[in-house]
């Protein structure tokens, strides 16, 4: 097409659509509906570029639509968001339904223009619209190009901090809350950048998993964490987070018990929490994995449980001790009636499934009256603690944590009866 154009043409655009959500489909429904489901997607797009253009598949879930040479760079943009409505409306094979979605890249493809070059960039965007969230669309632009050699440098800075132990363990109070008292804590993991101050672990987690970092980053910061805990005056538990590709990685148990033995924390003081999302696209290996863990003694929560797919397959079939309810439902829980039917409908799951409940993101008196009048055991939030370092801990335990937020007398008040 770039060929085809001359000088004076106006560009063509390009909207570079991936399907989100795919892969758990075939897992969750079988093959032959993943196939279904992915005819169905050509036939919606086919149906949108006969308004707007012409439709390809690039292979598995990917597909491009050339939109038409008449199409300037707002209507690339309504095309694109139709293509990513079109593909969110649910898809449905007789009793199922399947929910996917689409995150789209949009490019401006000129005369003269490399068509190797102008895919990557799409393909760039594509992965900017995947991280803003997915389900929507986002154009190329070359800061992208820049923010992807920062992150560059970051992920070499990265390599460095944790080889001198500077990505750092911090704790959150995880709280029982009928005892009002606290069992354990969260190893957060915080990084301190000597020049670019600290960096939120929702952005070098990320990077750390696309720079093969993440496994020595979750084992420098289980170490430490063991290491510190030994020395504190109550025997909590600490619970690791593992990200969806550590918990792929074979040397995931064989390390994390390799820790457990060289710093002589007990294993059975050790919660390690794994997001839905790591475990969905393949139970069988999933299931395989947590067995493996357990079998060196330690316990497994689900955490964020809520904001991926909620399967109860995944529920009843993986060997889950723990279960948290995501934070976006229970911060202000009492003044918002989806979250108190959402979080509601979770506690009699898990307490049908013999799985204890965490409530996430506690920030107020009222949240925690309403998690503990819905049964949740136990909570964690700005409410009681944000994360401290470990040489706060022992401090917390024998003072202000003696006197944690008490659920207020009358429940009533806040729960609205
Ligand atoms: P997460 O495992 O769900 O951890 C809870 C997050 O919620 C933490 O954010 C915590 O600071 C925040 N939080 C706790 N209580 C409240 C509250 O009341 N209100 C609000 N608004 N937020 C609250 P943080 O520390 O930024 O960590 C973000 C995520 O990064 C974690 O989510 C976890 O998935 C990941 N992460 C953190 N440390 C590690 C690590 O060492 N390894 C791995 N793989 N992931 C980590
Ligand atoms: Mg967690
Ligand atoms: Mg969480």
């Amino acid at each position: 097409v770039a060929q085809a154009l001359s000088p004076s043409d106006a560009p063509r655009y390009i909207a570079l659509m991936d399907l989100d959500k795919f892969n758990p489909v075939n897992s969750l429904h079988g093959h032959e509906i993943g196939d279904a489901t992915l005819q169905e997607v050509a036939e919606r797009l086919k149906l949108e570029a006969q308004a707007s253009g012409t439709v390809a598949r690039l292979g598995g879930d990917e597909f491009a639509v050339l939109l038409d040479e008449t199409a300037n760079a707002v209507q690339a943009e309504r095309a694109a968001q139709r293509l990513v409505h079109e593909i969110a409306q649910p898809f449905f094979f007789g009793e199922k339904a399947v929910f996917i979605g689409a995150s789209v890249g949009l490019v401006a493809l000129r005369y003269g223009d490399d068509i190797t070059e102008v895919m990557r960039r799409a393909d760039k965007a594509m992965g900017v619209a995947k991280a803003e969230g997915r389900g929507r669309f986002s154009w190329y632009d070359a800061d992208q190009d820049r923010q992807a050699m920062d992150r560059e440098t970051i992920a070499a800075d990265l390599r460095d901090a944790i080889a001198h132990d500077q990505v750092a363990p911090w704790f959150q109070p995880i709280v029982e809350i009928d005892a009002n008292h606290v069992s354990g804590v969260e190893i957060l993991a915080r990084w301190f950048h000597p020049e670019r101050g600290s960096i939120p672990p929702g952005v070098f987690i990320e990077i750390a998993e696309d720079s093969g970092q993440i496994g020595t980053l979750g084992l420098s910061v289980l170490r430490q964490a063991c290491v510190q805990a030994k020395d504190w005056a109550r025997p909590l538990t600490l619970s690791f987070n593992v990200s969806g590709v550590q918990f792929k990685d074979p040397n995931l148990v064989p390390s994390i018990r390799m820790v457990l033995e060289g710093t002589g924390f007990p294993p059975e003081r050790l919660i390690v929490e794994v997001t839905e999302s790591s475990v969905i696209d393949d139970f069988g290996e999933a299931r395989a994995k947590l067995e493996e863990l357990k079998a060196l003694g330690v316990a497994i929560a689900l955490d964020d449980f809520g904001t991926g797919y909620s399967s109860l397959t995944a529920l009843q079939n993986l060997p889950f001790d723990r279960l948290k309810i995501d934070r976006s439902f229970v911060t202000n829980i009492a003044k918002r009636a989806e979250c108190q039917k959402i979080v509601s409908g979770i506690v009699s799951l898990a307490q049908g499934l013999h799985l204890e409940v965490t409530a996430e993101g506690i920030e107020t008196v009222e949240d925690l009256a309403y998690v503990s009048y819905l049964q949740c055991q136990r909570g964690q939030g700005f409410l009681f603690e944000k994360a401290v370092p470990g040489d706060q801990v022992g401090e917390l335990l024998d003072g202000a944590w003696q006197d944690l937020p008490t659920v207020p007398v009358s429940l009533a008040k806040v729960v609205g009866t």
